[in-house]
């Protein structure tokens, strides 16, 4: 099983394990490596690394050292991007995994077809799908038999009411039921009354069946000679898929579109509302922790002190800065191609369309810089209370933020507004907490609470981009579109002259007709017929006496015809 991967290393440490190693016992220390070679399919030993959950949001299990992704997503991972490589889909993969929530998405879905295996690193289980519709007429003869639950009073009623016997005999019958090996008993009853499963169901049916079914089946190659391993790998995977954890499945289950939104169309949690599963406070004030909160809480006990902490909160704070440093950067990429966008456009205010753009892009501009207020930080101690009660200073930042979008929301908005998009100056003292802090948990809630709070900043990044992109694309569709009625507005001219010219020609060959004799031609033969010199003309009906003027004649068909 897989999940001797996500095992505590610290568990092997004799002395700090809950309970420590027993008497005689071989220490597990020397047993582990010995067991992950075993594992089928295991590259390589990773080791987790305590204290720091997998990047996928709905993962709660440790992350391996070095790496973004637990165990098992990190081996999903791998076989996603072997496949993504090998129809040149890396950078879909890179996008599509670039947030907790979009991995989440993106694993879960790949995980729906690839077990998470070696053997599937190249290839899907699914390989292909088909549309099936079957019509059924099935001819049955049902025998049904089965049991009900009674009690006592009910069972006596039945006898005697319905059964018509005699209050004793069903007495009987029911002390013979009681202790009747076969007979099933429960407690179900009114006030926890015995209640004794009766073999009174008998029936028999003929049904005809009639059943239309819609499916849509899919499947992989058939695989022969399949060895055991591998056979256990896709029972699991049966297993798995079977708990429903993709929300595909779980629409389709409930009758919804499968790609329809997920039930809980919960907004992005706040600060002072972190989602549940999500939500690692001190220890003394949850009152009913789940397992794995109590195991994540023992985890991160074993780092709250000395040298550990002091290197657990180091990395922590370099990531939050890092983090920081790429929002600089998105925002100010998103500010230059505001800029660029708007410098394209700026010289066309007539248009109606574009000068919205242009508004709006000014609003962008404008909220980019009040997101970037930079303020000068108060002292901070790193206790829980500094991450609600905001210092002035950065709450006044905060306020501006808020009022500028509420100003602004008709021209654009990037984010929706019940969401709390913190401005750089949160992210700085919320920065500065974590340097402050001697708390593993609330280094712990920051980094996690940090997620969250990152995504809804990148998507005010990009909203506010796509207001830059949508500008450029409709300016290009306007250039395209007037090259396209430029080369329009050309062909039809060329056309005309074109066919004015024919219509000059024709006029000329009609007054050189007219010209000629005053009429008609006698015979009017095809000029085709003349211009072939193998066919003889026919000239029986005395056609010799105008053999020039037709010849004439043909002339200026064939003028005409070829204008
Ligand atoms: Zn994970």
């Amino acid at each position: 099983m897989l999940s001797g991967f996500g095992d505590d290393p610290f568990a092997a440490e004799p002395l700090t394990g809950s309970g420590g190693v027993p008497d005689g016992a071989k220490p597990p220390a020397s047993n582990a490596p010995s067991k992950r070679k075993r594992e089928p399919g295991a590259r390589g030993v990773k080791q987790a690394e305590a204290g720091k959950t997998c990047f996928v949001k709905s993962c709660e299990d440790d992350k391996l050292v070095g790496k973004k992704w637990c165990c098992r997503h990190n081996r999903l991972y791998d076989n996603l991007w072997t496949q993504a490589k090998k129809s040149n889909e890396t950078a879909a993969v890179q996008q599509a995994v670039s947030t907790p929530e979009g991995a989440d998405h993106a694993l879960s879905d790949f995980e729906r077809d690839n077990p998470p295996h070696a053997k599937y690193a190249r290839k899907s289980v699914i390989q292909w799908g088909q549309f099936k519709r079957v019509h059924v007429v099935s001819q049955t003869t049902r025998s049904r038999n089965g049991c009900k639950p009674y009690e006592w009073k009910q069972w006596l009623k039945r006898c005697e009411q319905k059964m018509g016997w005699a209050a004793a005999d069903a007495k009987k019958l029911w002390n013979h039921y009681s202790t009747a090996q076969e007979i099933d008993k429960d407690h179900e009853g009114l006030n926890g009354a015995i209640r004794l499963w009766i073999p009174t169901i008998e029936a028999t049916h003929n049904d005809t069946d009639r059943s239309r079914t819609f499916a849509f089946e899919e499947g992989g190659a058939q695989e022969r000679d399949m060895d055991e391993d591998h056979r256990q790998v896709l029972m699991d995977h049966c297993l798995h898929s079977g708990k429903g954890t993709n929300q595909a499945d779980n629409n389709f289950l409930q009758g919804r579109a499968v790609n329809g939104p997920e039930t809980d169309n919960s907004e992005v949690p706040e600060l002072q509302t972190p989602k549940k599963n999500k939500e690692l406070n001190d220890p003394a004030s949850k009152d009913n922790p789940s397992p794995e909160d109590e195991k994540k809480r023992k985890r991160l006990e074993k780092l709250a002190r000395g040298p550990a902490f002091e290197a657990h909160k180091a990395t922590m704070v370099h990531k939050l800065k890092e983090k920081m440093k790429g929002l600089d950067n998105l925002m100010a990429t998103v500010g230059e191609k505001i800029r660029e966008a708007h410098a394209e456009m700026a010289n066309d205010r007539q248009d109606a369309v574009k000068l919205s753009y242009l508004k709006a892009m000014e609003a962008g501009t404008a909220l980019l810089e009040v997101w970037k207020t930079e303020v000068e930080l108060p002292a901070c101690e790193g206790k829980p209370e500094e991450l609600k009660d905001l210092p002035d200073v950065v709450a006044r930042a905060q306020t501006a933020f808020c009022d500028k979008c509420e100003l602004l929301k008709d021209l654009v908005q990037p984010v929706n507004s019940k969401a709390t998009c913190f401005t750089r100056a949160a992210l700085g003292w919320f920065h500065s907490i974590s340097e402050k802090t001697t708390c593993i948990f609330l280094l712990e809630r920051i980094a996690t609470e940090m997620k969250d709070h990152a995504a809804v900043i990148d998507q005010f990044a990009r909203g506010l981009q796509k207001v830059a992109t949508d500008a450029k694309n409709f300016q290009s569709q306007q250039k395209r579109k007037a090259q396209q009625d430029e080369a329009k507005k050309k062909r039809e001219e060329e056309k005309k002259a074109a066919s004015e010219a024919t219509a000059l020609a024709k006029a000329a060959a009609k007054k050189v007709k007219s010209g000629s004799k005053g009429r008609r031609p006698m015979w009017p033969w095809s000029a085709n017929a003349i211009r072939s010199r193998e066919r003889p003309f026919d000239l029986s009906r005395g056609a010799c006496a105008r053999k020039e003027q037709l010849h004439t004649w043909a002339r200026i068909q064939l003028q005409t015809d070829r204008s």
